[in-house]
């Protein structure tokens, strides 16, 4: 009820405004309708292993002939939103604009789009980590701030140290997808004192966006080497369709 109260009272002090584009809005880091609206969220239909929404319902469950063909390495991914404007800003603010507090609606709406990754109460919650260097720079992991949310809103383990990126890396846009998986090859390590934990262990990875992929195929068999059980990936934007936004 405090809580509550004092929010309320903040209100009056600070009205809220829009995530976004900061117009006033009735709560807190909460979307105006038109950011809402704007914002190009992935719902049904979509791929229920990549994740990845289909131009056309088919009226049943359905894996894309590009997993059938090729399956990934993780088990199921979830996102948020395709990235585009709207959600490139949030992503923006979150990462670049000291906007930590963004972390827990946005965590809320990847715990809403990845609510069947999310079913195993024992599952590890992961970040996509940072470089050591990156990480002095910026002072934050950004996918921390995200899992850290998801956790906290699912009552799940959240585990900063299992993955270390022990190599700094070039940025994969722009890279052949060839280059893009010798640029993060050997560059995440596990961190886990007692490997049989990871055994059969569900981990849901976590990050801001899914660009080329390829950092996150890299983690994931990082912990498929290791015996992890399912591995799925929830990430807040997702680039769909080869939409060339930069980061
Ligand atoms: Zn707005």
């Amino acid at each position: 009820m405090w809580k509550q109260f004092a929010g309320k009272c903040l209100d009056l002090i600070i009205p809220p405004r829009c995530a976004c584009c900061g117009q006033s809005v009735n709560d807190a880091n909460h979307l105006c309708g038109t950011c809402w609206s704007k914002m190009e969220w992935i719902g049904k239909p979509f791929c229920t292993v990549s994740g990845l929404p289909f131009s056309y319902d088919l009226g049943q469950e359905m894996v894309s002939p590009s997993v059938m063909v090729d399956p990934p390495v993780y088990d199921r991914a979830r996102s948020v939103a395709a990235f585009g404007e709207t959600a490139r800003r949030l992503v923006h603010q979150l990462k670049y604009y000291d906007r930590g507090d963004l972390a827990s609606v946005m965590g809320q709406w990847m715990v809403r789009a990845g609510a069947d990754c999310l079913v195993d109460p024992a599952c590890w919650i992961v970040p996509v980590p940072l470089h050591i260097t990156r990480l002095w720079k910026r002072r934050f992991n950004q996918a921390g701030l995200l899992a850290q949310a998801i956790a906290r809103h699912t009552g799940t383990s959240y585990k900063p140290d299992l993955l270390r990126r022990v190599r700094s890396t070039r940025q994969q846009v722009g890279l052949s997808e060839e280059a893009r998986r010798t640029n993060v090859e050997g560059a995440f390590q596990l961190h886990l004192p007692d490997r049989l934990s990871l055994s059969g262990r569900t981990i849901v990875l976590i990050d801001d966006v899914w660009t080329t992929g390829a950092t996150l195929d890299a983690c994931c068999r990082v912990l498929r080497r290791a015996e992890a059980g399912e591995i799925c990936i929830i990430t807040f934007a997702r680039v769909v369709d080869g939409e060339q936004m930069p980061i």
